[in-house]
């Protein structure tokens, strides 16, 4: 249905787990040349060798998104295997729960660190090889938390998350004249590592909340970002693109029967 996305190259921060480990798995099972990165060596890699065992193209670079020299490292990387960067997925992030009277300075600052300062320096590392595609896309994962809805115990991941649309928008307009996009996903709850680490009561609670009547699949936001990825969706740019299930419809409890 949608023109060929073999032999782009892409980066995918946070692709050892969760949500950038499934858009990693669909971007190589499409013939894409992935690199992936997270900071525990281990686990990427083999997330990583499960890709190349399914014939996918796939390697690991262990990196802090907070840190430019990692993510410029990460950016020479594939310049050197994979010959220039095509896309780069902004995924990696961290959501630990805090209220806000418990809140210290370093909760707060270290999950802007990684969600909010991690994606301006993402971008920032591969802006100088994405301007030379012919194809260039920043796909960035946010939330429907703090974008649309509000969470008890998440205001600073919140911040953060609305934070990246306001990175998204402008920087679309700073891109748009190298033909690169910028957008966001907004993902509802999605199944994974992390989310199982919140507990059965949060994914019971927030599963009732879901007007579809499930929570998402990893699968289900890897579709999203091929297509925003795809050539098709070229004239898209500092959009956000919701996929939660329904989960930010109702405006009563009783919406949901
Ligand atoms: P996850 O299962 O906890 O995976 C997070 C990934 O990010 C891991 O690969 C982790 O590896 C990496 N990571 C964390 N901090 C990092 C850092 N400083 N530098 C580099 N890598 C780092 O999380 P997830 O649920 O897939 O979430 C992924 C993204 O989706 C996040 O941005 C999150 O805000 C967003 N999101 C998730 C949901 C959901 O329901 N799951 C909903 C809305 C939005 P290391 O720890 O080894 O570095």
């Amino acid at each position: 249905m949608f023109t060929s996305i073999a032999g782009r190259s892409v980066i995918v921060t946070g692709g050892s787990k969760g949500i950038g480990k499934g858009i990693s798995r669909a971007f190589a099972a499409r013939g894409a040349r992935v690199l992936l990165t997270a900071r525990t060596a281990e686990e990427l890699e083999m997330a990583a060798a499960e890709m190349r065992a399914t014939g996918g193209d796939a390697i690991g670079a262990v990196a802090n998104v907070s840190s430019l020299p990692d993510m410029e490292r990460v950016a020479q990387r594939a310049l050197e295997t994979h010959g220039g960067i095509d896309i780069v997925c902004v995924n990696a992030g961290i959501f630990p729960s805090a209220r806000l009277e418990e809140m210290r300075e370093e909760d707060w600052d270290g999950v802007h660190d990684t969600n909010l300062k991690g994606t301006f320096l993402t971008v920032r590392a591969c802006l100088p090889a994405l301007k030379q595609s012919a194809h260039g896309r920043v796909i960035v994962t946010s939330s429907i938390t703090g974008p649309i809805t509000g969470l008890p115990g998440w205001s600073h991941y919140a911040a953060s998350k609305a934070g990246q649309l306001g990175f998204v928008r402008s920087a679309a307009l700073e891109l748009a004249k190298y033909g690169i996009t910028c957008n966001a996903i907004l993902p509802g709850n999605i199944r994974t590592e992390g989310l199982e680490a919140l507990g059965a009561e949060y994914i019971a609670k927030m599963t009732e909340s879901v007007p579809l009547g499930r929570l998402g699949s990893v699968k289900d936001i890897a579709n999203a970002a091929l297509f925003l990825a795809s050539d098709e969706a070229a004239f898209i740019t500092g959009q956000t693109l919701g996929v939660d299930g329904g989960q930010v419809l109702p405006e009563s409890l009783s919406a949901i029967e």
